[in-house]
């Protein structure tokens, strides 16, 4: 089969579903067309639903300080639905020495034996650095032992980055993954003093998490990209896996592995980089290359459900990451429950804890025995945990997330040179610039922009 349409989106993740969305309010829903390799929307934002219980395969909400992603919502008619993590959400908690240690913020972090006396003393001296004045870019973990000392760099910055990345401090760059960081030294000298500022305009503002407040919905994030894709109607196929795209005197061709062809004028890729890689290699090796350099870190989610008399700790907070080098081989534990009570059954609990990350490929291949054996043993003396989990679903992400390692500029130079290259084809997703669902929405903007300038 071969037809025509305006603009074809691939991938039906919610950077793709929101492009899409975009590009059909603008030119009416048949110019475009959404082809998703697998058989459902979402990529790795979704939800299931099993026993009462809320389990999302990835993403668990979004922080709520993005206009764009809200007016979305607002869009597909999910206002309504928007359910907003509780106050436990400001209480972070971190593994050391065998006991979880609450995050506070300063004078309380002083009195704090998560840092020893030394590391604390090093980080209170942090408004007497000096700011760094060359732009050369420097790994995240160089940023943190600069400015707060090698111990908070290695206790609470990389455990943060595995948290959110699943990604290694030394490896990944400062200015792509936390641009706002790099800003507040580059504005105000160093993060004190920035964070002074933003609390004298801001007086509500919580240095200790990021601002904004998680947010999902009733029916957990999933019913994002599920009310997007039902808004496609039947311009979006699933079991559409794309094989290449080529070149041709009005636009493209963009072909499936099944041999159907779609010609059309602009061509929006919105799967993982290493996707749109093997897509493209026939259009240029060199932006395929480009591409295919972005490293992912795959990552697996244990959902587990108990009955609350199972836990003898409080769970009063958000949950806590774990460093590498105390001992713990999970990452961190959500206590998703506890943020959103709706996401469990009444007198129920449900903890998600991840494993894998850059440091741990392996764990993403463990079995689900295996997994759960791990899980348990880890996490069942730590929270006071009686018995086996009456409720578990295991996610797997493979693929995971992209890591903005050092030289990520220069990829995105690349890839930017291939869309001035490649008039109408254009890059959504979080391979690029952010990986949390605010920045995919961000990503769709710009590609629906771009395209519809190309058009
Ligand atoms: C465990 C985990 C936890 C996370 N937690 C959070 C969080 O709490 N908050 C937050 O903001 N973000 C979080 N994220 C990040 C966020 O979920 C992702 O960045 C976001 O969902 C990525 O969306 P995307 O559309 O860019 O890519 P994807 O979700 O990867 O979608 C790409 C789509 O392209 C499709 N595809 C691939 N190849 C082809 C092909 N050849 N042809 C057609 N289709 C193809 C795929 O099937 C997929 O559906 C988390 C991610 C993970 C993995």
């Amino acid at each position: 089969m071969h037809s025509d349409t305006e603009i074809v989106v691939i991938g039906g993740g919610v950077s793709g579903l929101c492009a899409a969305g975009l590009l059909a309010k603008a030119l009416g829903q048949d110019a475009v067309l959404t082809l998703e390799k697998s058989d459902c929307p979402g990529g790795t934002t979704g939800s299931d639903t099993q026993d009462g219980y809320i389990c999302d395969w990835g993403s668990n909400g979004f922080l709520d300080k993005e206009p764009l992603t809200l007016e979305w919502a607002d869009a597909l008619g999910l206002t309504p639905r928007l359910a907003r993590a509780n106050q436990r959400a400001a209480k972070r908690f971190i593994y050391r020495n065998g006991i979880l240690h609450r995050v506070k913020a300063p004078p309380g972090f002083f009195f704090s034996p998560l840092l020893s006396l030394r590391g604390r003393l090093r980080l209170c001296c942090e408004p007497l650095i000096a700011q760094k004045t060359d732009m050369a870019p420097e790994s995240i973990y160089d940023f943190a032992a600069r400015r707060i000392g090698p111990e908070a760099a290695e206790i609470l910055v990389s455990a943060m980055v595995l948290g959110i990345y699943g990604g290694e401090a030394r490896q990944l760059s400062m200015e792509h993954c936390f641009p706002r960081m790099v800003n507040m030294e580059r504005e105000y000298g160093g993060l004190f003093k920035a964070l002074r500022a933003i609390r004298k305009e801001n007086p509500g503002a919580s240095p200790m998490g990021p601002p904004g407040v998680l947010t999902t919905f009733q029916g957990g994030i999933g019913e994002l990209p599920r009310t997007a894709a039902t808004a496609l109607g039947n311009r979006i196929r699933y079991n559409a896996a794309v094989a290449g795209v080529e070149q041709q005197e009005d636009g493209y061709v963009v072909r499936l592995t099944s041999g159907d062809s779609y010609a059309a004028r602009a061509v929006v890729m919105a799967t993982p980089a290493n996707a749109a890689a093997s897509c493209l290699h026939g259009l240029s090796a060199s932006l395929a290359d480009a591409l295919a350099d972005i490293p992912y870190a795959g990552l697996a989610v244990v959902c587990a459900g108990y009955d609350r008399d199972q836990i003898r700790h409080d769970l009063d907070g958000f949950g806590f990451l774990a460093p590498r080098g105390q001992g713990l081989r999970l990452l961190g534990c959500i206590w998703t429950s506890s943020l959103f009570p709706f996401e469990a059954p009444p007198d129920k609990v449900l903890l998600r804890v991840m494993y894998g990350g850059a440091p741990d490929p392996e764990a993403v291949r463990m079995d689900d025995d295996t997994l759960l054996r791990a899980m348990q043993s880890e996490l069942h003396p730590l929270l006071g945990i009686q018995g086996a989990p009456a409720f578990v679903r295991i996610f797997r992400h493979t693929g995971g997330i992209p890591q903005y390692t050092l030289g990520h500029e220069a990829r995105l130079a690349h890839i930017e040179a291939g869309e001035q290259a490649f008039p109408g084809l254009v890059f959504a997703g979080n391979a690029y610039r952010g990986i949390g669902l605010n920045d995919c929405v961000v990503s769709a903007h710009r590609a629906a922009d771009k395209v519809l300038a190309h058009l």
